[in-house]
């Protein structure tokens, strides 16, 4: 093994397990400042970064996962299930929730405000599709619909299901966010759930294009 794999290895232990080396002791400024300072770090050191998608599988990012996925450079799980000219919409790609879906633009864009006026509306009326499709096939009742603006993070939106079991251990959704994701991500890429994640994609694929 080369001197570059196991610092690449070191670097990539460290990313995945962030939140474990830091949380207690660093305030979220200088958290998120060592976050984008270790992301660059990666990036050029390899030219690339690795994430872990949501069947455990290491996948390399050469650029931005939403360019690559977008651009068809990247497969994702249960494929993309709707594509228009502006955006597309596909399974989280790294959390194993039903029904937990993304719309992303085509293009390269950080901001609400970066899409032009045809493209907002066109948002809107998806998003509205699409809840309605998760809604009435009974994926989940309720949703949270969560726009995270960040600079250099490619502009999506998470339709995220308020499952019941969601409610049942953590309490409040959006406050316990990052410990739902983070028991979806330990405890639930089994083949039963990811096969139950793959006939939602089916599903929503079939209906919004229709
Ligand atoms: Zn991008």
């Amino acid at each position: 093994m080369y001197i570059s794999d196991i610092l690449y290895n070191i670097i990539f232990i460290l990313q995945n397990n962030f939140d474990i080396f830091f949380n207690a002791f660093m305030i979220k400024t200088i958290k998120n400042y060592f976050a984008k300072l270790l992301k660059c770090v990666i990036i050029s050191f390899e030219g690339y970064m690795k994430i872990i998608d949501l069947t455990g599988k290491e996948v390399e990012v050469k650029n931005c996962l939403g360019c690559d996925i977008a651009n068809g450079n990247l497969d994702v799980f249960g494929g993309l299930l709707y594509r228009s000219e502006n955006f597309s919409i596909a399974q989280d790609f790294e959390l194993p929730i039903d029904g937990f879906l993304i719309i992303f633009s085509n293009r390269h864009v950080e901001k609400l405000n970066d899409l032009n006026t045809d493209e907002q509306v066109e948002l809107i009326k998806l998003i509205s599709k699409t809840l309605n499709i998760l809604q009435n096939n009974q994926i989940a009742d309720e949703y949270n619909i969560i726009l995270e603006e960040k600079s250099s993070y490619h502009f999506h939106i998470w339709l995220m299901p308020r499952h019941r079991w969601m409610i049942e251990k953590f309490g409040k959704v959006l406050k316990n966010l990052k410990e739902i994701q983070d028991y979806a991500v330990k405890n639930m890429k089994t083949t039963e759930n990811l096969e139950k994640i793959r006939q939602t994609c089916e599903l929503v694929k079939t209906q919004l294009n229709k």
